[in-house]
């Protein structure tokens, strides 16, 4: 078959003028959708179903971006002085300290960079397709027109669609049209005349579905979508820095300008004394260089993306570098019950007959193996087994999910995990799901929503148009009049006190609980708003969901974390607490709060509202509006939040949240508008991913301890010698070789330290709590001040007995490098001994420091570095002189941790279970 269509063709026919059929023929398009070759033979022809994305900055930009910034402006002017008026060797070194320092920045550039692109590159789209009539899920990028996309409520639309079937079908457009109501569509061809945002039979690339589901055939792709046409480069989620690096650059700014005035005053002081200008001036700018932390900013994205790409390899994956920083903050997890808490392999348990008999089912897991066994341990049998069946065939025509047996005698399912347990009934009871469909063909349905409670399908058989109905008991009682009798059939009135007393039952032990009904269609069915008519209950059906194994472990880290744990489900409240109850999240059944409790929304009882969600930790049968609320209640009360979510409808509340958490196998809707996805949908990952986020803080600490210290220790040392009428301890070109190449090779090291597992054992970080806090800067004064006197110590010393100037530097230099290289291993904790932190957490240290240090002793033997160093070999006793005075500022820093006992503060676990203190 030759493709049908050019991709002209495919930009400009009218296809929502177009009827169902014509377009099918026009884009050869059969029910079980495309063939595999012809798929890959239009993937030729159209190319991948993408927009153009801004292209990322090639290595050679990367590299050239490190020469704007102002302090490379004044290395340059130094360099272009020293040209003029001092040497070409001297000039030579500048540049060459330029360069390397612009190729350790790009270094961690293209390294945060590539980090960037490896987690965009998992965010990909995926959409489901009929293709050689099957269902299967493939990359949205591999859509070619002519393919049958299957979507449902929370999906992106991947491509242009003319819709083929819809039910219950809305769709937000609001990218396209600016239009924000979510608009209906259905199947009927509009005028070829109308806009875009009046083609109901179209669904266009870049909109979401907002409730329903439907079918559609791909009309046009990549770049020939209307969206394609709008937009030249989709810019890819354009991630803004994060406040940290923004916090960062804004200091190192302030940073610049006092050491800029300083220099000054500075200046004129040594001008005073009678130093030629152009010394001044070099002094100046090594000055500056020494205390200006501009490898900060750089230095601290790389942390942090660093830690991203480590939560990655945990199954969290972060959508803004700025989510790595706020989960060391988070003060509270806002969790869902099912598939986060739970595993949600649903399996049907125990099926009560509405007249009180209750049975069970054997088997577990997505297969049709097991038995319903009646309370002698047989198989139901005669008229009882007839209404189980019944319940079952209703189950199964109100449900859609898929779950066969394959030729290789496996089970495979698709759908959604209640509905697969469902079939799996069906299977036991020696039914066959699919016969069953076949038998009663739909007519119309109400497809299941997380906030609407169940799901309905309207269908023929015998004649008469009937209804199934499956759903939450609370939902769907209220349709019920009826129930089935005991007996051959028939039914009685509906005793709700009966029902009621097999409900508590059943979710008191744990059982997620649904009912099953059945009635018969009452007049005309519309097949667009369908109306539920009288129904008869054909009984209840509990499931078990196993808790996920590391759950359990992983909240009670929160617990030693200080960060509290609630669970916000749409279940029902005692299968809830059951749950909570196992996962030591409450004890207390008062603090489970149903969303009927938490009342609606007046502003005048807000704080009530507050009052009641704060009392509380389990709150079931909540609505996303009120998931919403509770969020926003927790962040009004202090809390810093995490929010987990993956309907359509919980992205308000992953928005409102300090951290939106999306499920993986959520929606695109959740995804797209969270800040991390985790991919596993664990709740132990997201406990992980604090974790990951408190060392990455860590680091960062590190870090700016390092780099500011040390530039501290040589202004001090600097200003020290001039105030007591020494000679300059440290040359101008000395000065920028320890900062820009000893010291810059030591701080990219620091930010690879692996994380100290004791983290999970403080409470969290205040989220307003900036780097220099008290500890900061009292480490960062002390270890500064005791290289500096040390260093100065020892100048006077040397001068006084006899060095000249040129030695006496020479030995100055090579004491800094080490006290640069033991202080390393301080900034490695702030609260512990430096000899408690295994070097197994970073052996990139190790090679930091050896590499540091090599270059150092390479310039001490090279000519050409000698010479403009100023370097010469050192004797092994001055060597080892010089080490024991380094090794000083290890001991005074041992000592201070010892002494100021700052031990990182303890979380104080509450009074015992889901006792946490009322914040
Ligand atoms: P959770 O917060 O636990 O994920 P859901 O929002 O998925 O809860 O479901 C809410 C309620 O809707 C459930 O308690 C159940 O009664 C009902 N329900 C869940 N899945 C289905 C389904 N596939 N069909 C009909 N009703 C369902
Ligand atoms: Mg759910």
């Amino acid at each position: 078959m030759d493709t049908p269509l050019s991709p002209e063709e495919s930009r400009t026919t009218a296809w929502h003028a177009l009827p169902v059929d014509d377009a099918a023929r026009r884009l050869a398009s059969a029910a079980g959708g495309l063939t595999d070759e012809e798929v890959a033979r239009r993937k030729e022809v159209f190319g991948a179903n993408a927009l153009p994305q801004k292209r990322p900055p090639t290595v050679l930009e990367i590299f050239l971006r490190q020469f704007t910034s102002p302090l490379i402006y004044v290395l340059l002017a130094a360099g272009i002085i020293s040209v003029l008026f001092v040497d070409l060797t001297d000039a030579a070194f500048i540049f060459i300290v330029i360069l390397v320092n612009a190729v350790v920045g790009t270094f961690q550039e293209v390294k945060a960079e590539r980090s960037a692109t490896a987690l965009q590159q998992m965010l990909k789209i995926h959409a489901r397709v009929r293709r050689d009539g099957r269902e299967a899920t493939v990359p949205a990028e591999d859509l070619v027109p002519g393919d049958r996309v299957v979507l449902e409520s929370g999906d992106r639309v991947p491509a242009d669609v003319r819709v083929i079937r819809a039910r219950s079908l809305t769709v937000d457009e609001s990218l396209l049209t600016g239009e924000s109501h979510a608009v209906g569509k259905n199947t009927d061809p509009v005028d070829v005349s109308l806009p875009l945002g009046d083609r109901q039979s179209m669904l266009y690339a870049g909109s979401t579905v907002m409730t329903g589901r439907s079918t559609g055939i791909v009309v046009a792709t990549g770049q020939n979508t209307e969206i394609g046409q709008i937009a030249e480069t989709v810019t890819a989620s354009e991630a803004g820095k994060p406040p940290l690096v923004i916090r960062m650059e804004d200091f190192s700014k302030k940073i610049s300008i006092a050491v800029l005035a300083a220099t000054g005053v500075l200046a004129i002081i040594v001008l005073g004394q009678g130093v030629p200008p152009i010394e001044v001036f070099f002094l100046a700018v090594a000055l500056a260089v020494s205390a200006i932390p501009e490898g900060l900013p750089i230095a601290l994205t790389v942390a942090l993306s660093i830690a991203a790409s480590r939560m990655a390899g945990r199954n969290v994956i972060v959508r803004f570098l700025a989510a790595v920083e706020s989960l060391g903050s988070c003060t509270l997890i806002a969790s869902d019950k099912t598939g986060t808490l739970t595993v949600n392999q649903q399996t049907a348990r125990v099926v009560a007959l509405p007249t009180g008999e209750m049975f069970s089912v054997t088997g577990a897991g997505y297969a049709g193996e097991g038995e319903v066994l009646d309370g002698s341990g047989g198989p139901v049998a005669g008229s009882v087994r007839d209404r189980v069946e019944s319940l079952a065939r209703a189950a199964t025509i109100s449900n859609e999910a898929a779950l066969e047996r394959t030729d290789e005698g496996e089970w495979a399912y698709q759908g959604d995990a209640i509905d697969v347990a469902f079939l799996a009934l069906t299977y036991k009871l020696g039914l066959d799901p699919a016969g069953i469909r076949e038998s009663a063909p739909a007519v119309a349905e109400i497809p299941f929503e997380s906030e609407r409670r169940y799901a309905a399908v309207w269908y023929r058989e015998g004649g008469e148009t009937l209804v199934a109905v499956k759903g939450a008991v609370e939902t769907v009682l209220p349709f019920c009049r009826t129930m089935t009798a005991a007996g051959g059939g028939g039914s009685v009135p509906l005793d709700p006190d009966r029902v009621q007393e097999d409900l508590e039952t059943l979710t008191s032990r744990g059982y997620r609980v649904l009912a099953v009904a059945r009635g018969r269609a009452e007049g005309e069915v519309s097949a667009e708003n369908p109306k539920v008519p009288p129904l008869e209950l054909l009984g209840l059906v509990g499931f078990i969901d196993p808790i996920r194994p590391d759950v359990p472990d992983a909240v009670r880290r929160c617990r030693d974390a200080g960060v509290d744990v609630v669970m916000v489900t749409g279940d029902h409240p005692a299968t809830a607490f059951a749950i909570a109850r196992e996962l030591k999240i409450t004890d207390s059944p008062d603090r489970v709060v149903t969303g009927a409790e938490l009342g609606d929304d007046e502003v005048s009882t807000f704080l009530e509202f507050i009052d009641r969600v704060q009392g509380a930790r389990v709150f079931a049968r909540v609505t996303p509006l009120q998931k919403l609320r509770i969020v926003e209640a927790y962040r009004e009360s202090g809390a810093y939040v995490a929010v987990t979510g993956d309907g359509v409808n919980d992205a308000p509340a992953l928005r409102s949240a300090n951290i939106g958490v999306a499920m993986g196998s959520g929606t695109d809707v959740a995804k797209d508008t969270a800040s991390l996805i985790v991919t596993d949908d664990d709740f132990a990952s997201i406990v992980a991913g604090i974790e990951e986020g408190r060392y990455a803080y860590d680091n960062v600490r590190k870090v700016v301890y390092l780099l500011i210290s040390t530039g501290f220790a040589e202004v001090l040392l600097f200003m020290l010698a001039l105030l007591i009428g020494l000679p300059l301890p440290i040359l101008a070109v000395q000065l920028l070789w320890l900062n820009l190449m000893t010291n810059g090779i030591q701080d990219v090291a620091l930010a690879f330290e692996g994380g100290d597992p004791r983290v999970m054992n403080r409470p969290p970080r205040r989220p307003e709590e900036g780097i220099f806090n008290r500890l900061m800067i009292e480490e960062t004064v002390i270890s500064g001040v005791a290289i500096a006197l040390v260093a100065l110590g020892a100048w006077y010393w040397l001068l006084s007995n006899g060095w000249d100037e040129f030695a006496a530097r020479n030995l100055i230099v090579l004491l800094v490098v080490l006290f640069e290289n033991f202080h390393v291993f301080n900034c490695r904790s702030e609260y512990f001994s430096a000899f408690r932190v295994p070097i197994s957490r970073n052996y990139f240290l190790i090679a930091g420091v050896v590499a540091a240090q090599g270059i150092h002793i390479l310039a001490l033997y090279v000519p050409f570095l000698q010479d403009v160093l100023q370097l010469q070999p050192v004797s092994l006793v001055e060597w080892l002189s010089l080490l024991a005075l380094a090794s000083s500022v290890v001991i005074v820093m041992e000592v201070f941790k010892a002494v100021r006992r700052h031990r990182p503060p303890v979380h104080r676990t509450g009074t015992g279970v889901g006792e946490a203190p009322h914040r």
